[in-house]
């Protein structure tokens, strides 16, 4: 074998094709969900992985048919493009709904120089139901066993793969030889996108819950200190560079060691997730932006990106009066809480974010020391 004499069968070298291109897919969306994460940006995950899954298999199969548009071996590269569209229609099929493969479809007709033949238009109209198929047994069916989904999923494949093929068979007059090979090829590279898709999303998965797993606190749910280091040491670099505003809260429940004294600490736990739940709602409610974590066992930190100290204080304000006057219901008891909060705005001396951090304390701790339930900004 050199590199002017391939020696490798055409169907090998399909195989490791396929596995290239789901490899290369992975590994550059790994890199736009990293690239997301350490730039802040809060974006839902599967809502980049839908969308930029759907952009690079477009882009894979129109720039694989490009070679061969207009020509006699027009139906070579199906099998790819079919195999795209299962893994957006199966894989990726969360919200990217069917009826966007409408346009694409005779997009992609148009550009085939298809759109005058009728076996063209039986197959565009069996690719969208095969797409919409695959994406109904994905969500809907309610399968119990792995077996059960594979079966159906391959079941699905070549029920539709025999239908589209046949269209093909009749345009451009194969040979009963070569539907048989090429649907037969088509199920072999359907299993193999099974077996490696779930490989690779089981990987995924768990990169994904170990990461949620260390930055969350597993009580509340909402993110630890460890998450407010990286986030507070971004933003402050971040509102440096572009002179952005940036203000932090603190805030911590009052007499919180005697509720626990009282009720005992199961009660105090679910005091804990009630006022993590309710500042999560306040601050969701105002600016999705605003990140709430709970930085000690009663106290919790809040980083407003772009916000000055009265616009904060507005929204501090808010979440004092959803704490302060809601009673939570622990077993027969109505509970009574109150917080005090200590808010302040980066200042241009602050030296680092641990300079900035000790003067929100420090209000916070004012509060206390005033009497509690109260609100120190300065
Ligand atoms: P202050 O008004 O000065 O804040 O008084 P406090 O009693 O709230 O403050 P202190 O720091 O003395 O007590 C905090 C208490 O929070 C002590 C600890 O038992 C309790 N605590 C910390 N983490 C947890 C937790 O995860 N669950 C429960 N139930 N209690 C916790
Ligand atoms: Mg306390
Ligand atoms: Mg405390």
């Amino acid at each position: 074998m050199t590199w002017s004499h391939w020696e490798i069968t055409p169907f090998i070298t399909s195989v490791f094709f396929i596995l290239g291109v789901l490899t290369l897919f992975w590994v550059s969306q790994n890199w736009i969900i990293n690239f997301f994460n350490t730039h802040h940006w809060r974006v839902d995950q599967s809502l980049i992985t839908d969308w930029y899954g759907l952009i690079y298999m477009m882009l894979f199969v129109f720039g694989m048919q490009t070679a061969v548009v207009g020509q006699n071996d027009a139906w070579i590269f199906m099998n790819f493009q079919l195999i795209g569209l299962t893994f957006c229609g199966y894989f990726l099929n969360v919200r990217v709904r069917y009826y966007y493969l409408y346009p694409l479809v005779f997009i992609f007709m148009g550009f085939n120089h298809s759109l005058y033949y009728w076996e063209s238009w039986g197959h565009a109209v069996t690719l969208i139901l095969f797409f919409t198929a695959l994406g109904r047994l994905r969500k809907h069916v309610p399968l119990q066993t792995k077996q059960g989904q594979v079966t159906l999923y391959l079941v699905t494949c070549a029920g539709f793969g025999a239908v589209l093929w046949w269209f093909m068979k009749l345009k451009f007059n194969l040979s009963w030889a070569t539907y048989w090979q090429e649907w037969t090829y088509l199920l072999v590279f359907a299993s193999l996108l099974y077996i490696y898709a779930s490989m690779l999303s089981a990987n995924a998965h768990l990169k994904q819950n170990l990461v949620a797993f260390a930055n969350h606190d597993a009580l509340t749910k909402i993110e630890n200190f460890a998450a407010y280091k990286t986030a507070i040491n971004y933003q402050v670099t971040s509102s440096r560079k572009n002179g952005s505003q940036l203000t932090m809260l603190m805030f911590d429940i009052d007499h919180f060691k005697q509720v626990n004294d009282t009720y005992g600490h199961l009660a105090g736990d679910k005091i804990l997730q009630h006022v993590a739940q309710v500042a999560t709602i306040v601050f969701h409610a105002n600016n999705p932006q605003i990140s709430l974590y709970r930085t000690g066992g009663e106290e919790f930190n809040v980083i407003f990106p772009n916000y000055d100290l009265t616009e904060a204080l507005a929204v501090a304000e808010q979440l004092f009066a959803a704490i302060n006057h809601i009673a939570v219901p622990v077993n027969d008891h109505q509970i009574q809480l109150s917080i005090s909060i200590g808010l302040s705005e980066l200042a241009a001396d602050d030296q680092s974010p641990t300079a900035f951090y000790q003067r929100v304390d420090a209000n916070l701790y004012h509060s206390k020391k005033h009497g509690r339930m109260q609100i120190t900004a300065k």
